[in-house]
């Protein structure tokens, strides 16, 4: 059992690092132990060098202070922190949850079994939704509410605060994918992935410390080049541009993706990492708009084509800045709406949101690709022959899609009338698993981050997907996972590659845009 206040205790590894024999079991070819991936260690040299004290992972490489001086200075940052937080001028966009969240907890502990983080490692205590928010909101009484250090101490609260705990806390809010299954159990509606979210906010925006896959790989780049995959406009279009000499020549059509049309209908925004490392999504959603005769464009201005906004995960300044942008292109193109690709973290930044940010004059119209997509298919424009599908498929629910802003139905609504072999997992829509990536998780591999993530956050959807797939466990028969979200793909594809399960099982997956134009009865051949 670890309690509460241990985490400001003893500066080593608050647990026993998790380890494969912890985790619960996966069906077979999978249960073998002994014929999974070993998990990285951390070497002795790694140690001296960066705190991994939490849980044996190290997924942030943060380094150890020089000495106390420098311990002192961020720990007064976070203090303080702490104390913006409850401020309306210095948080803008989630107070009012926030205070919720902090004020209403019952101690039910109802959410606890909500997450599957904790579940998969077989309910260790330090990865329940409450023990993060619970020390948080002991934190903030102490610190940042008046005559909070007396108070604290009467009601046995107490949590001295000092480097230990932060950089713990720095570490643990990253092992939580803000999946937000927790919130929606919970019979008050307090929000444990906000205090999550809220914790790695003063780390980036107070202490400078955020995981350098979000930030400098992430954010940084994409104001710097266009896009966080490092690509500038003119590699962008020249990708584009090849793609649809490539899929003119495969298809029999002839397609010419629009750049930068002004009064455009639609401007269709990517998560340009589908460019780089699943071009057949943007070239289908090519051939399908165009056949649809739908008014649209691509932006080539920096940042336009490119849907990412990891400032979501980390740092309200940052999500702003990216957000800002992207309406900003709009409006300079009098476009009628901004449609968002398919990309459950873009879906949320710029439809829940930004809701807060892009007001007035960039308070643009915005609607999910799933939506265009499920009146594409159903307009009686474009003919379809379900047969071509004909294959075992199954939905991933992205979570900042689905449970965040509960568009649930249009997807399966294609799936039901294009893929005759469609099935749900289980379960399924707003009470849908994580692929384990969420929150920016899939884009992080330091250390041994990798292992963890995707033999425990990414632990529960493998075995959701092997469960609706288990009349075809072989490889035999080729089945498809449709991840309509850039980040669940990566995610998806590295639990595969890791499990050799497309070869073992015959799992593959890819976007929901990719079945739709596989069904469309004029192309020479299916598109997948
Ligand atoms: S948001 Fe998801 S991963 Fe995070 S604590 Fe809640 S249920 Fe667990
Ligand atoms: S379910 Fe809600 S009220 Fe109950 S412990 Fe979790 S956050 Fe607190």
């Amino acid at each position: 059992m670890i309690k509460i206040k241990d985490i400001s205790k003893n500066p080593g590894s608050l647990i026993n690092p998790v380890c494969r024999e912890d985790l619960v079991p996966l069906p077979p070819p999978y249960d073998k132990i002994d014929e999974q991936p070993v998990w990285k260690q951390i070497s002795d040299e790694q140690k001296e060098r960066i705190e991994c004290n939490l849980d044996g992972i190290a997924a942030l490489s943060l380094p150890k202070p020089k000495d106390a001086a420098e311990e002192k200075m961020y720990v007064d940052k976070f203090e303080a922190g702490l104390k913006k937080l409850l401020t309306s001028e210095n948080n803008w966009v989630f107070l009012q949850p926030l205070l919720l969240s902090i004020e209403y907890c019952a101690k039910c502990q109802t959410c606890v079994n909500a997450c599957p983080v904790y579940e998969e490692t077989g309910k260790n205590d330090i990865y329940k939704p409450t023990y993060r928010s619970e020390i948080f909101r002991r934190l903030i009484k102490k610190y940042a509410k008046p005559g909070g250090k007396f108070l604290s101490k009467i009601k046995a609260e107490d949590i001295e605060l000092n480097w230990t705990v932060i950089s713990r806390l720095y570490e643990l809010s990253y092992r939580c994918t803000l999946c937000r299954r927790c919130a929606q159990a919970c019979p008050m509606g307090l929000d444990n992935a906000l205090i999550t979210r809220e914790l790695r906010k003063i780390f980036s925006q107070e202490l400078g410390w955020a995981p350098r896959e979000l930030h400098e790989k992430g954010t940084m780049l994409q104001l710097k080049a266009g896009s966080s995959t490092g690509m500038s406009s003119k590699i962008v279009k020249e990708n584009i541009e090849f793609l649809d000499e490539d899929f003119s020549e495969i298809t029999g059509m002839k397609i010419e993706t629009p750049w930068d049309k002004e009064g455009a209908d639609v401007l269709l925004i990517h998560n340009a990492g589908e460019i780089l490392s699943w071009p057949e999504n943007p070239a289908a959603f090519a051939i399908l708009l165009q056949a649809a005769g739908i008014s649209w464009t691509l932006s080539s201005e920096e940042t336009g084509y490119d849907g990412v906004n990891y400032g979501l995960f980390y740092d309200d300044i940052q999500l702003a800045r990216i957000a800002i942008k992207h309406a900003e292109i709009a409006r300079k193109l009098k476009v009628k709406k901004i449609v968002l690709g398919e990309c459950g973290h873009q879906h949320k930044a710029m439809m829940t949101i930004s809701d807060r940010i892009l007001t007035g004059g960039l308070n643009i119209p915005k609607e999910s690709s799933m939506t265009l997509l499920e009146n594409i298919v159903f307009s009686g424009k474009i003919k379809f022959d379900p047969m071509r599908n004909n294959f075992p498929v199954t939905l991933h629910d992205p979570c900042n899609i689905v449970r965040n802003l509960g568009i649930v139905e249009p997807q399966r609504r294609i799936l039901r009338y294009l893929c005759p072999q469609f099935r749900e997992m289980t379960p399924h829509g707003i009470d849908n698993y994580c692929c384990g990536g969420g929150s920016g998780l899939a884009v992080m591999s330091q250390n041994n981050f990798r292992d963890w993530r995707i033999s425990v956050s990414g632990r529960r959807k493998f075995r959701q997907i092997l469960n609706a797939f288990s009349d075809h466990p072989g490889p035999d028969v080729k089945k498809y996972v449709c991840a309509p979200c850039s980040n669940c793909k990566g995610m998806i594809r590295d639990i595969f590659e890791y499990y050799g399960a497309t070869e073992k099982s015959g799992l593959m997956y890819g976007g929901l845009v990719e079945l739709i134009v596989n069904a469309m009865a004029d192309l020479k051949e299916p598109f997948i």
